[in-house]
């Protein structure tokens, strides 16, 4: 089958999705493809923090906060390796693209708080869970206005070339070969490549080996869009850069069951009882840390602050009581039954829990932690077991901050642009959590206007 329409965006995650609302909002023709047989990717399975500078929630609060220190927390935490052109562009735009996300129909809680790695108090959570919000808000405008079409089951293989432009694309769907006719452009929007193991191996230099490490993404997060933009002669950066979280589970890799309710209020102990880290540092240090542990395996620790009944859910829409009765989490009255039932040494496991407790009242803490909330002090208390696991590939696709996809001589490609984790250039060595909603929902909301533009 031929089609031709005026932008193409191969990926249906976030960003894809962004782009094609605001290529269509700009006037274009939009064809979205998406290899999976349904919207979502990545996004659709993320614990969905999205970080900004908030004029209102963040004040509601008392957080002081300022687009100056989320540059230099995105920058640094990075290693500097980041370009701080494109993180200006992220920062600045987070919060309006937020508003242009109301503007569609999605809400956000008012509650700020700090999410994992993210180092400060400036993320926001979708009222509905993980990153189905963001993709039924799109989804929503798709069906309620006429000229983005979705086709499914779709995998796009080659980018066409023609005059120096990028004009089309040719896919496999279930019924055999596709072609894509691009009267304006592609924006490439398909994703890291964190589920594909070949490729993280050929990489990754800065983890040991990653082979049997498992991953929180879905099974169509395999770079697809690194080897497409490649062939045709774009830059690709910094692709060693490979996220891990501590916070796997250990059968699976997913982040589903995760316990902690943000930074504050949890602790981390490895098999013997001891606390090994500042829980709130850099992800990547984090993971060291935990790498160096016995098994390369600990304990998120919580009490009942964190779920005041059985019913409280955690950020994947799974309450505690449906947790613990599929030995996910284990649940005590004391700290001592907790560290019998999770066969860590309970002595070390008391005095770890009091030593932190005696941090949140000022005592500097000797792991250097600085975030803190409430103490760990009233039952029932909780804990869950968590392994590292690949989160994110920060490496990917150069782009310009109006999302055009740049040669390895730094020209531009015409006809070419790509938003979200495809990217590369942004995140540096470390994403900070809670970035990359904003990322995507930013730069996918850049590379629509431009394609639409014809920029
Ligand atoms: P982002 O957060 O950057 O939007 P996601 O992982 O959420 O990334 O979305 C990327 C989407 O792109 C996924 O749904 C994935 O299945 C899709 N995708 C990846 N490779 C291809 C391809 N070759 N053709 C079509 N869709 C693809």
């Amino acid at each position: 089958v031929e089609y031709t329409t005026d932008v193409i965006v191969i990926g249906g995650g976030g960003a894809g999705l962004a782009a094609a609302v605001s290529a269509h909002q700009n006037g274009a023709a939009v064809m979205v493809v998406e290899k999976m047989p349904r919207l979502g990717g990545n996004t659709i399975i993320s614990g969905s923090a999205y970080n900004a500078v908030d004029p209102k929630r963040q004040s509601a609060q008392g957080i002081e906060d300022s687009i100056e220190k989320h540059i230099k927390q995105t920058y640094e935490g990075g290693d500097k390796q980041g370009n701080l052109a494109l993180i200006e562009t992220l920062v600045e735009n987070a919060y309006p693209a937020i508003e242009w996300l109301e503007s569609l129909g999605m809400e956000f809680k008012e509650d700020i708080f700090t999410v994992l790695g993210g180092l400060w108090p400036r993320a926001h959570k979708p009222v509905k869970p993980l990153g189905t919000g963001f993709i039924s808000t799109y989804e929503n405008y798709i069906n309620e206005n006429e000229g983005v079409t979705v086709l499914l089951d779709t995998e796009i293989t080659e980018l066409i070339v023609d005059n120096n432009r990028v004009v089309g694309v040719k896919g496999k769907g279930l019924e055999g070969e596709v072609i894509i006719n691009a009267n304006n452009g592609v924006i490439i929007a398909t994703g890291g490549f964190g589920a594909n193991i070949a490729m993280r191996d050929q990489y990754n230099t800065n983890w040991p080996s990653l082979t049997n490490i498992k991953t929180t993404n879905h099974p169509g997060a395999t770079g697809d869009g690194l080897t497409l933009a490649e062939k045709i002669g774009a830059s690709l950066v910094g692709l060693e850069n490979i996220q891990l979280l501590p916070m796997g589970d250990p059968e699976t890799g997913s982040l589903s069951g995760n316990i902690e309710q943000g930074v504050e209020n949890r602790i981390f102990v490895n098999k013997d009882g001891n606390r090994f880290v500042d829980e709130g540092e850099r992800r990547d240090v984090m993971t060291k840390a935990l790498m160096e542990q016995k098994d390369a395996a600990m304990w998120v620790i919580v009490d009942k602050n964190s779920y005041p009944t059985g019913e409280t859910k955690n950020n994947f829409n799974e309450s505690i009581d449906e947790l613990v009765s599929q030995n996910r989490a284990f649940k005590a009255d004391t700290l001592e039954d907790l560290a019998k039932q999770i066969g860590v040494n309970p002595d070390n496991f008391v005095k770890a829990v009091k030593e932190f407790n005696e941090a949140v009242d000022g005592t500097p803490d000797k792991f250097g932690r600085t975030l803190f909330d409430k103490k760990i002090d009233t039952a029932p208390f909780y804990a869950g077991a968590r392994v590292p696991t690949v989160h994110h590939t920060m490496g990917g696709i150069e782009i310009n901050t109006s999302a055009q996809v740049l040669d390895k001589d730094g020209n531009i490609i015409h006809g070419l642009y790509a938003a979200g984790e495809v990217t590369g250039g942004i995140h540096g060595a470390n994403r900070l959590g809670g970035n990359a909603l904003a990322d995507i929902t930013v730069y996918g909301k850049i590379a629509g206007e431009s394609a639409a533009a014809k920029k």
